[in-house]
C-alpha cells in the first residue's frame, strides 16, 4: 500500500486584508480578452460577503479569522498535498451540484490541465478522504493557500469565476502559491507605488517571505496582479522595473514559470 508522505513547508503567510475593492475599470468587452487578474478583479469587486464565508485578503485569498491573520498556518501545519510512494500528489475533490455540466466541463479541464505538466493529480474524491477541496459557486473567486485538512472550499462564482485561467489560479493558491506581487524579492521587479492605492488596501502590496523555488520573477506569471490593483485614481499601483512600460500581468493561463516552480515545490 502507498504510503502517505506530508512535507513541511514554510513559505507562506497570510495578511491581514479584507474584501476586495479593486479599481474601478469597466470592463464591457469580450471575456477572451481579459486576463485572469482583470477577470477576478471583475467578478470580486464589490463583494458582499455572508456571514458563513471567510474573510478574503489579497483579493481572493481567504482565512478563516483574525488570530490567523499576518501569521504563517504553513510553517506549523504543513500545508503542502502529500505525495504517494508513486510520486504522484494525488487530491481529491469535490464538485458540488451549484454548477450546469457546461460549468463543471470547465472546472474538470482546469483541474486535469494538472496533470499534463506536473505530478498533481486532482482527483474525484471519495467518503474515505480526509482532506479534499470542495469546489462551490459562493460570493466570488477565492481560495485557502495551501492544505488546510478536511474540506477545503475553492469558491468559484457561476458568474465571473469560470474561465480556465482563473480555475488554474485558484488551484495554485490550494496547492501554496501566493500573488506574485507578494514575493520576497518583488522589490527588484515592480515598484509599488502605495500613493495610488484605495486607502485600506495598502496591505495587498505587503511582501511575503515566500519560497521563489529558483525561479525569476515573472510578470507573466497566472498569479500575478495587474498594473491598476487596487488603485483609487486609476494610476498604477505597480510598474515594473526597469522599463515601467512594459505590460504585465496579463496571463490567462499558467506561465512556463509557474508550471516550473509548482514542479519544483512538489518535486515532480
Ligand atoms: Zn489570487
Amino acid at each position: 500500500m502507498a504510503r502517505l508522505s506530508v512535507f513541511s513547508f514554510s513559505a507562506l503567510a497570510l495578511l491581514l486584508l479584507s474584501a476586495c475593492c479593486w479599481a474601478d475599470n469597466e470592463q464591457a468587452e469580450d471575456d477572451s480578452e481579459l486576463s485572469v487578474s482583470e477577470l477576478l478583479e471583475r467578478a470580486n469587486r464589490n463583494l458582499i460577503r455572508s456571514a458563513d464565508e471567510p474573510d478574503l485578503v489579497e483579493g481572493d485569498v481567504a482565512v478563516d479569522s483574525e488570530a490567523e491573520r499576518n501569521a504563517d498556518p504553513c510553517t506549523s501545519r504543513g500545508c503542502m498535498w502529500g505525495k504517494w510512494t508513486d510520486g504522484k500528489v494525488y487530491i481529491p475533490y469535490y464538485i458540488t451540484n451549484h454548477f450546469s455540466s457546461r460549468e463543471k466541463a470547465i472546472i474538470t479541464r482546469g483541474l486535469e490541465s494538472f496533470s499534463s505538466f506536473s505530478c498533481i493529480r486532482f482527483r474525484p474524491s471519495r467518503s474515505s478522504d480526509r482532506d479534499w477541496l470542495q469546489i462551490e459557486s459562493q460570493n466570488g473567486c477565492w481560495s485557502y493557500v495551501g492544505r488546510r485538512g478536511g474540506k477545503q472550499v475553492i469558491s468559484l462564482n457561476r458568474r465571473g469565476c469560470l474561465y480556465h485561467g482563473t480555475v488554474q489560479h485558484e488551484l495554485l493558491h490550494a496547492l501554496g502559491f501566493n500573488h506574485e506581487q507578494t514575493r520576497s524579492d518583488r522589490d527588484n521587479h515592480i515598484r509599488v507605488l502605495l500613493e495610488n492605492v484605495s486607502s485600506g488596501m495598502e496591505h495587498n502590496f505587503r511582501k511575503i517571505a515566500t519560497l521563489n523555488q529558483g525561479t525569476s520573477y515573472d510578470y507573466n506569471s497566472v498569479m500575478q496582479y495587474h498594473k491598476y490593483a487596487f488603485s483609487k485614481n486609476n494610476k498604477p499601483t505597480m510598474l515594473p522595473i526597469p522599463n515601467p512600460n512594459v505590460s504585465f500581468g496579463n496571463a490567462q493561463e499558467m506561465s512556463r514559470n509557474d508550471i516550473a516552480r509548482l514542479n519544483t515545490l512538489y518535486k515532480c
